[in-house]
């Protein structure tokens, strides 16, 4: 929205725009709901059954929809459903971790079917040629013409201004910090680039696996993934990410301080929440002399199962700050749940029963809930979720029509009333 003399001046909503956003908001159901029928897609967005014909027959001249009749139940007319060719939006999500960059190919339903492993190069530059070289290797691997892919999203553990596509700070690859990667990416490939913290998009990613087993619920949670050395967050507030008023800092409750005399956190600052319930600050406690590594969080976790004390203790002090830190959480959120992922869910009953039982008040309660997968496996798919997202979300005036759709929304107006 622009601004003059402090005055916000209101973009004014054209048929044009209108139906741009309701031609997202039908695909947005359709990828949910599919196959449905023209008179439920009607339903489920106000949108009048004229409007909602047209825009789909727009729809299948495009490619994107096939129908077929639906299996006959007793009297009355059978529907049509509209289902959406899975094959016609092609993406790929990129999840970028300081050794390692995993590339995940999938179509519009979000499911991947394929994933590629990379070493992360050392600069952004070398990262954009190698993506360019990657997407060739899966266009030949997957069968598919040089326009097949029609955005990529990338994930990235650290501060990313997103709606400007760059990336902040990322304390573990430091060159990359300050780089306005999305267009850069887009440079090298040719092809349209979303980026967003991982975490917000593992957020995203669970949020995704709400809508499919959940009818028409409300989401409100905090995603929280602990890992090897850092502790990341994403945040959806009514079934929408929220990134914060700048668009990069929302949610990072891996840097609530919770001892400012604390350890050094990386950061800058001391006694961050991941200085104590990192993979690394646990395994400190269970083994102080022997450095910690990753691939021996194993012996940690099987220790803890059979009930070695030192293992149980390590574990249970970040049990302890978890509940804390989800206190303090539902204190000020007062979210459904906290959605916990990384290789510490392995002892989630400890962490969960530490939640229930230690500081909570009656009246700031909030269900602890382990993450739809262990490891890295939503991050991943969060970044598929974002380039799906985009992918069906067609720019108005400049703006993704996600927040157009929100100010409809505020004002109280439905885009059919517009129409
Ligand atoms: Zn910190």
């Amino acid at each position: 929205m622009s601004r003059r003399s402090g005055t916000p001046i209101p973009h004014t909503a054209t048929p044009e725009s209108v139906r741009e956003v309701n031609r997202s908001i039908l695909l947005g159901l359709m990828r949910r709901y599919s196959p449905v029928s023209r008179a439920e897609l009607s339903r489920r967005s106000g949108i009048f059954p004229s409007n909602v014909s047209r825009i789909v027959e727009g729809l299948m001249a495009e490619g994107l929809l096939t129908e077929r009749r639906a299996k006959p139940s007793g009297r009355g007319k059978v529907p049509m459903l509209l289902e959406l060719r899975d094959e016609y939006f092609r993406v790929v999500g990129i999840y970028v971790q300081p050794s390692e960059t995993t590339l995940a190919f999938a179509g519009f339903s979000g499911e991947i079917q394929k994933t590629w492993s990379i070493p992360t190069p050392a600069t952004p530059q070398a990262f954009c040629e190698e993506i360019r070289r990657m997407l060739d290797v899966i266009r030949v691997e997957m069968n598919l013409d040089a326009k097949a892919i029609r955005h990529i999203g990338v994930g990235v553990p650290g501060f990313v201004d997103a709606v400007a596509g760059i990336i902040t700070c990322v304390t573990t690859l430091p060159a990359y910090s300050g780089c306005p990667l999305a267009r850069e990416l887009e440079r090298h490939t040719a092809v349209p680039v979303s980026i967003d913290n991982d975490c917000n998009l593992g957020a995203l990613s669970e949020l995704r696996r709400l809508e499919a087993h959940a009818e028409g619920a409300q989401s409100d949670f905090l995603f929280m993934s602990v890992g090897d050395y850092g502790v990341g967050a994403g945040l959806i507030l009514r079934d929408e990410l929220y990134r914060g008023h700048n668009a990069c800092f929302a949610a990072e409750v891996g840097h609530i301080i919770m001892n400012p005399d604390g350890p050094r956190c990386s950061c800058g600052r001391s006694g961050c929440l991941e200085t104590y319930i990192s993979n690394a600050a646990t395994w400190n406690r269970y083994k102080p002399r022997t450095p910690f590594e990753s691939r021996r969080f194993r012996e940690l976790l099987d220790a803890a199962a059979n009930e070695e004390p030192r293992a149980v203790a390590a574990i249970q002090e970040t049990a302890n700050y978890i509940a804390l830190a989800a206190t303090n959480i539902a204190t000020i959120l007062n979210p459904a749940e906290i959605v916990l992922a990384g290789k510490i869910t392995e002892a989630f009953p400890s962490i969960r029963h530490a939640v229930d039982t230690l500081y909570l008040s009656p009246y700031a309660r909030v269900i602890l809930r382990r993450s739809w997968s262990a490891r890295e496996v939503p991050l991943i798919h969060g970044a598929v979720c974002l380039a799906v997202n985009q992918a069906i979300d067609t720019p108005v005036f400049g703006m993704s029509t996600n927040i157009l759709r929100t100010d409809i929304h505020r004002n109280k107006i439905t885009a059919s009333e517009l129409e």
